[in-house]
C-alpha cells in the first residue's frame, strides 16, 4: 500500500542515533517541487552539528563491533535494512512528494533501486579481501583490506533515494559509519531511509543524516578531521570546491559531477523508432534533470530530418502533473532559481543565433509554470551555452555531420566526459566510436543505466574522479594496508 505521510515524516532535524533538533538552529524552507508549496522545513545544520554527528560515529565504531564483526553478519542487518525500505508505506511519496520523481517511476524504479543497490553491496562484504605477497619464505608478506572509519557523503536532489544508497551501500557495507548530508532542497526521504537503517539493526550512530546548506553543513563535513573520506554527488562547481576543500586534511575524495552526454546516431541504425525514443527519454527523463542526460544529439546529416520530426512528436506528448498523481510522466523543475538558469542558457543561445524547434519557455498556468517545457534547439555552435554548459533541464541540442569522423570530434565534449550513446548497425563503428569518445561510461544502441549493478559508473574530465557502484565502489570505501612477518630472525632484505 502506498500512503500519503503523516506531516510528522516531514520533520525538522537530523538523524543523529535518533531525529533530533536543535533549538538554536535556523529553519529552512523545503518546498513541493510540482507547485511551490511549503511542504515543511529542515534544519541548518552546523559545524557543531557534524562535530556531533562524527563523534556519534566514532563512538558506535568502537562500542558496536559494526566494523570487526564478521562481514556476513553485517550483510544480514544490510538485507534486513533493503527489505525495510521495500516495504515502507511512506517512503515512495515521501520521495515523490519532496522531490521531482513522478511516483510511478519511484514506485517502479527508485524505491527498488535503492533497495537492490544496498543488497548488492551487502553480498560484496564477504567477497574479497587482502593478498598474500610472493615474499622469501622466511617472511610471510600481505595487504589486508580494512574500513576506513567515518566516510562523509554529501548528495543532490536529483535522485535523493538512489544517490543516499549508491553512497551508503559501499560505506557500511565495508565496515565503515557514514555521516551523510542530503541536499537541502530534498531533506526527508534520506531522514527516513536512516530511521529504517535503526529499525533494522544497523546500531545507532552507524548511519547518520545532517541536514543544512553546502556551504556550512556540507563545507563542515568535507573539512572534518574525523572524516576519513568524503564521497560526493553533484556539480562540477561544488565538486571543484570540496577538492580544495579537502585538500587541507588530505583525504580521498570520490566526486560524480555534471555532465553534457552526447547521442551519437549513425548513417544506419538498427531502429530508427528506438532511437526517436532513446533520444526523447534521453533528455526528458526527470524533467532532464539527470547528471547522465543525453542533451547534445550529434546525427548523420542522413537521418537528421526524421529524427528530429520523431523526437519533436514525442516529447510535445509528455505527461506534465503533480508528483503524486499517477499519471505524471514529466516532472517539474527542483526550483525557480534553476527554472529561470535553464531559460536563462536557452534564451542567450537563442539571442546568439539558436533556433528553437519546440519548447523555449515553461507551460503556462499555476501549476504548468513548475515545469519546462521540453526543449530541441538546432542552428548551435560549440560556445553557446546550451552546447557548452550542463542545462539541467529538458534541452536538447541537435548538431548534424557527413562522416564518422567528423561525428566523433563533435561527440567529445571539451569539459565533460559522463556517459554518451553510440547508435548505429555496424560493429567496427560501434567499437571505434566506444574507443574514441571520452566517458565514463558508452552505452551502445541504448540509452540509460542497466540494473546490474556491478556496472560501475562515473565520470572523466570535469565529470569526476573515481567510481559509483560496482566492485569498484565497494573497494573505494576500504583502504590497503601492507604486512610483513618474519619467523626466522632479521631477513636478508631488511632496510
Ligand atoms: P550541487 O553541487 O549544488 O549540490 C550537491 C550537494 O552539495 C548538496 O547537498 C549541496 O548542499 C552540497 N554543497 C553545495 N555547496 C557545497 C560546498 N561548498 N561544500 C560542500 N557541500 C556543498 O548539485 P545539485 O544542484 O544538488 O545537483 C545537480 C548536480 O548533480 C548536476 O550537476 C548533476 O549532473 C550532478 N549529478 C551527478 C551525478 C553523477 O553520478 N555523476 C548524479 C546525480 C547528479
Amino acid at each position: 500500500m502506498i500512503n500519503f505521510p503523516d506531516p510528522s515524516a516531514f520533520a525538522r532535524g537530523h538523524f543523529i542515533e535518533t531525529l533530533r533538533s536543535f533549538p538554536e538552529e535556523a529553519d529552512i524552507d523545503v518546498l513541493r517541487p510540482s507547485d511551490g508549496v511549503t511542504l515543511g522545513h529542515t534544519s541548518a545544520g552546523s559545524a557543531q552539528t557534524i562535530d556531533l554527528a562524527v563523534q556519534s560515529a566514532q563512538r558506535a565504531l568502537r562500542a558496536s563491533g559494526w566494523s570487526t564483526c564478521a562481514p556476513r553478519e553485517r550483510a544480514r542487518v544490510l538485507r534486513r535494512w533493503a527489505d525495510l525500505i521495500d516495504a515502507d508505506p511512506d517512503l515512495p511519496m515521501l520521495e515523490a512528494i519532496g522531490s521531482t520523481r513522478p511516483i510511478s517511476e519511484v514506485i517502479s524504479s527508485d524505491v527498488p533501486f535503492t533497495a537492490e543497490a544496498i543488497r548488492f553491496f551487502a553480498e560484496l562484504a564477504d567477497k574479497s579481501g587482502g593478498e598474500v605477497a610472493c615474499t622469501q619464505a622466511t617472511t610471510l608478506g600481505m595487504t589486508v583490506r580494512e574500513p576506513l572509519g567515518v566516510v562523509g557523503a554529501i548528495t543532490p536532489w536529483n535522485f535523493p533515494l538512489s544517490m543516499a544508497s549508491w553512497k551508503c551501500g559501499p560505506a557500511l557495507a565495508a565496515g565503515n559509519a557514514i555521516v551523510l548530508k542530503p541536499s537541502e532542497l530534498t531533506p526527508f526521504s534520506t531522514l527516513r531511509l536512516a530511521q529504517l537503517a535503526v529499525d533494522a539493526g544497523v546500531p545507532p550512530g552507524i548511519f547518520s543524516v545532517v541536514n543544512g546548506f553546502g556551504t556550512e553543513a556540507g563545507a563542515a563535513l568535507v573539512s572534518h578531521p574525523g572524516i576519513a573520506k568524503i564521497t560526493f554527488t553533484g556539480s562540477t562547481r561544488t565538486g571543484k570546491a570540496i577538492l580544495n576543500l579537502a585538500a587541507a586534511s588530505i583525504k580521498p575524495v570520490t566526486l560524480e559531477l555534471g555532465g553534457k552526454s552526447p547521442q551519437l546516431v549513425f548513417a544506419r541504425v538498427p531502429d530508427i523508432k528506438r532511437v526517436i525514443e532513446m533520444v526523447s527519454r534521453g533528455f526528458t527523463a526527470n524533467g532532464g534533470q539527470a547528471c547522465v542526460s543525453g542533451t547534445r544529439l550529434i546525427c548523420h546529416r542522413h537521418l537528421a530530418d526524421e529524427l528530429v520530426e520523431g523526437v519533436v512528436r514525442a516529447v510535445s506528448q509528455l505527461e506534465v502533473g503533480l508528483t503524486w498523481d499517477a499519471g505524471t510522466r514529466f516532472s517539474p523543475i527542483i526550483s525557480a532559481a534553476q527554472l529561470r538558469q535553464i531559460d536563462a542558457k536557452v534564451q542567450a543561445s537563442r539571442e546568439a543565433g539558436a533556433e528553437i524547434l519546440c519548447g523555449g519557455s515553461s507551460f503556462d498556468g499555476d501549476i504548468g509554470s513548475h515545469f519546462y517545457r521540453p526543449t530541441v534547439v538546432r542552428r548551435v555552435d560549440a560556445g553557446m551555452p546550451v552546447v557548452r554548459e550542463e542545462v539541467f533541464g529538458p534541452v536538447l541540442t541537435v548538431q548534424t555531420f557527413e562522416d564518422e569522423e567528423e561525428g566523433l570530434a563533435l561527440a567529445d565534449h571539451p569539459s565533460y566526459g559522463l556517459a554518451a550513446g553510440v547508435h548505429t548497425s555496424d560493429f567496427g563503428q560501434a567499437l571505434r566510436a566506444m574507443r574514441r569518445i571520452e566517458a565514463g561510461t558508452v552505452w551502445i544502441n541504448r540509452y540509460g543505466r542497466s540494473r546490474d549493478l556491478i556496472i560501475p559508473t562515473g565520470g572523466f574530465k570535469g565529470s569526476g574522479v573515481g567510481k559509483d557502484l560496482g566492485r569498484q565502489a565497494f573497494e573505494a570505501a576500504r583502504r590497503e594496508k601492507s604486512v610483513l612477518m618474519d619467523f626466522e630472525g632479521r631477513s636478508a632484505d631488511e632496510s
